[in-house]
């Protein structure tokens, strides 16, 4: 499994350029799905089985990352984020920019500490002050790296392991998601009714993919897969943020947009509860992801998520425990297995 969470991480695949990802869950999916097609917007939906309920998994494929702005006279490069990002942790990173000629590796440049003023190391550099050098002499010569206005931007895709079963890397949010599905599709055997493993596209600016596959599939319920704000570090208070890596799978209860749906809550508790899985409860003012919106979908969808609790969400290094990610898994195919009973 870790294999596998390895190879989508280092599969580029920022917001609206999904398609490293996409190629990869198709190719794990096609020995394990009756149909496996693309939609129109980029969604991979893969089915398996047949009649109710039909059920919707679905783990966003792409991740954070920039966009080129603007090229300047002297061949820097300025950027606009897209999705989430601190802005704080941009400086001083390697990245690697997805031109016409393949990808150009380029640094966010900045002050030498010799030359600061003692009020500028007090300040962090803003973005709209930072810059990606990638050695070129002039705008032309970025011009010949193939790299223009609107080319996508991303940072190193590492992976290693840590201590005690625990990873970490770039985009575990939600290459992690993605891995929980290809295991779900491949240990399922025996199950009533359908369902369909949807790979969505820009969750990451607004839950965009989701909506139209949710739309076209009309599931019964919808089962998001994803990563979740761990608080188990210093500096955060246990009421910010109350889900721990290692201590089992998270059930989204409320975020910033929806509060779980009654029954798939139930389904959820029930189900963990026969199998013996921890599970810990999110209650969040801030987040959301593709499950959050699917009520909003046709005449509303039941939908509920699981969620995988990551440390330092959002940045290049952020860290998981693969136990999560097993008893994710477990979770998800015994949700599928008793989901004749719920819906
Ligand atoms: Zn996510």
């Amino acid at each position: 499994m870790e294999k596998l969470l390895k190879k989508l991480v280092e599969a580029p695949s920022i917001s609206g350029s999904e398609k490293n990802v996409r190629d990869l869950i198709a190719k794990e999916l096609k020995p394990h799905a009756s149909e496996i097609k693309v939609d129109r917007i980029g969604n991979l939906i893969a089915r398996k089985g047949r009649g109710k309920p039909r059920i919707m998994l679905c783990a966003h494929m792409d991740e954070i990352g920039l966009m080129v702005k603007h090229i300047d006279e002297k061949g820097f490069i300025r950027f606009d984020t897209v999705g989430g990002w601190d802005q704080r942790i941009l400086l001083a990173q390697k990245m690697k920019i997805y031109g016409s000629k393949g990808p150009v590796v380029g640094v966010i440049g900045s002050k030498p500490v010799h030359i600061q003023e003692a009020d500028e190391q007090k300040r962090s550099v803003k973005l709209k002050d930072m810059f990606i050098d990638i050695g070129a002499k002039d705008s032309k010569d970025v011009e010949k790296a193939g790299i223009k206005q609107g080319d996508f931007i991303t940072n190193y895709g590492s992976f290693n392991t840590t201590k005690r079963g625990r990873v970490t890397g770039y985009g575990l949010d939600n290459r992690i998601g993605c891995t929980v599905m290809i295991e779900v599709m491949k240990a399922l055997k025996s199950f009533k009714g359908t369902v369909y493993a949807v790979g969505t596209i820009q969750e990451e600016t607004g839950l965009i993919g989701v909506r139209g596959s949710a739309f076209g599939i009309d599931p019964d319920v919808v089962l998001g897969l994803d990563t979740t704000i761990a608080g188990d570090m210093p500096g955060v208070k246990p009421e910010e943020a109350t889900s721990r890596i290692g201590e089992g799978p998270v059930m989204l209860v409320k975020d910033r947009v929806m509060i779980v749906n009654p029954r798939v809550k139930k389904w959820i508790e029930d189900t963990a509860k026969s199998i013996k899985i921890p599970i810990q409860y999110e209650v969040l003012d801030g987040g959301a992801t593709d499950a959050s919106i699917t009520p909003t979908v046709r005449d509303g969808i039941p939908s509920g998520a699981v969620l995988v609790a990551t440390r330092y969400i959002h940045t290049p290094v952020e860290v998981a425990d693969m136990k999560d990610v097993k008893n994710a898994v477990k979770l998800v195919v015994k949700l599928v297995q008793t989901a004749n009973k719920y819906f």
